[in-house]
């Protein structure tokens, strides 16, 4: 079933207050959890604003966005503190008079009576006055209550900004009051991830514009969402509240995409290559055994940052000097002086060699030049190679990345990780052809 035009599906907008947020000293990860969120359950979020702790841009913002929206969510400044004052200006607006609501009142007395206060600071007393009307919405992890309000035909909700107090309180409370009221207008969003890596954005999206038109996978819309790590894609079905019929079109569609991005697909969870890796390890009885250079460590960071992975890497060698590559990984000394330590030949001796020393059944290497120096024309900065020594065999990649040195570490041990994954599933896959990620 889908959802039809006749009943609108509600709008939302959001509006987040507070100093620390226009200053930059806090990130809002509420609106965009609260966008996610609603978005979810099938309202559509048109806009969101961010102001300070002043009386007439909150007004302003508030009252701005309930005479367009259906409903505006703000979070933020329902503190005891003085600058916290978004219930003061918005009741006053709304034209509402604040009420001590007793029995939230004595909630507030006995949390503190628990903590060992003898009286309720007067401060915290302020949190149990409501605006006359409003619906207020216990708090579980907090003191400042959840109030929903009325204003031009809006309905406006006001949260706490303290994010772990706004989830507890949209979960279920909010939410059930909102699926409530606009049940039967919600068009429910489902999304799909198809995480890729190797490819860059615009040679992916050749791939998938040869292979099928904009037509074929409506209702379903594409989203490319590329980052240092690879490019995820995002299918988003909206307003097929059937979840059987929304997942079909979603089953489709992936179907459709699956020979344009099955070459660079590790996933379609929300997990990263090194749970993949890690899963194949496991899956065909193998240990890891890591030596790294340019990245410091964080591919071993990467791998062991999933509960478990001591059942395959064994450990690894921050290899950073030559002396080190020679000393632990058995590099030959003359390799690297005719060479160089940032080599084809290093590379692939740094990943048999620790295999070697730690007895583990593959090994993976990164070295690079991850700079701002240390670049040559022959080998300018962004220049890597990843190895892996795998059932008798070494690969080896070379890369040239861009970006500063943290991307490049970043690009770098995404690579790397992602040719043990090409390795590792070409056990089911023969014949696969190997790629460097910047291909
Ligand atoms: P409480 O009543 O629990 O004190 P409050 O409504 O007064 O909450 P604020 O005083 O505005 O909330 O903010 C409290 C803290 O919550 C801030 O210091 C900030 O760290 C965090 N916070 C506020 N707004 C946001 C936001 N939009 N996104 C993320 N964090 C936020």
């Amino acid at each position: 079933m889908t959802v039809s035009g006749a009943a609108a599906v509600p709008r939302v907008e959001i509006v987040t207050v507070g100093d620390e947020l226009l200053s930059g000293q806090s990130i809002d990860t509420n609106a965009a959890w609260l966008g996610r969120r609603l978005g979810e359950l099938g309202f559509d979020v048109v806009r969101r604003a961010t102001v300070g702790d002043r009386a007439e841009d909150i007004r302003a913002a508030v009252g701005g966005a309930a005479a367009r929206a259906d409903v505006v969510l703000v979070t933020g400044g329902l503190g005891p503190t003085p600058d916290d004052i978004t219930k003061d200006v918005v009741a006053a607006h709304c034209g509402f008079p604040l009420v001590i609501d007793e029995a939230l009142l004595e909630e507030l007395r006995e949390r503190f009576r628990k903590r060992g206060y003898t009286e309720l600071p007067a401060s915290n007393r302020r949190q149990a006055e409501v605006p006359a009307g409003a619906r207020v919405l216990r708090n579980p992890r907090g003191t400042a209550p959840g109030l929903v309000l009325e204003l031009d035909g809006s309905t406006v909700i006001l949260l706490p900004g303290v994010p772990r107090e706004l989830k507890g309180l949209m979960d279920p409370q909010v939410v059930t009051y909102l699926e409530q009221r606009f049940g039967s207008r919600l068009a429910p969003v489902r999304h799909r991830l198809i995480r890729t890596t190797g490819i860059a954005e615009s040679a992916l999206a050749d791939r998938i514009a040869r292979a099928i038109g904009a037509d074929d996978i409506a209702p379903v819309a594409l989203a490319f969402l590329p980052d240092l790590t690879g490019v995820d894609l995002r299918l988003t079905v909206r307003g097929v509240a059937d979840r059987v019929e929304a997942e079909a079109h979603l089953d489709r569609v992936a179907h459709l995409l699956a020979p344009a991005v099955e070459p660079y697909r590790y996933t379609t969870d929300d997990e990263d290559v090194a749970a993949v890796v890690g899963r194949l390890l496991r899956a065909q009885s193998l240990t890891l055994a890591v030596a790294e250079s340019c990245t410091g460590g964080l591919v071993t960071k990467r791998l062991t940052d999933h509960a478990g992975a001591s059942d395959y890497v064994v450990g690894g060698v921050i290899a950073y000097a030559n002396d080190v590559k020679v000393a632990e990984l058995d590099v030959d000394s003359e390799l690297l002086e005719s060479e160089g330590a940032v080599s084809e030949e290093v590379a692939r001796a740094m990943a048999s060699g620790v295999a070697r020393r730690f007895g583990a059944d593959a090994g993976l290497s990164v070295t690079g030049i991850a700079g701002p120096g240390g670049g040559t024309p022959a080998k300018p900065v962004g220049t890597v190679w990843h190895a892996v020594a795998l059932s008798g065999s070494v690969t080896a990649v070379r890369e040239h990345f861009p970006g500063d040195r943290e991307e490049i570490r970043t690009r770098a041990a995404q690579a790397a990780l992602a040719h043990l994954w090409a390795r590792l599933r070409r056990g089911s896959h023969a014949n696969e052809p190997l790629r460097g990620a910047g291909d």
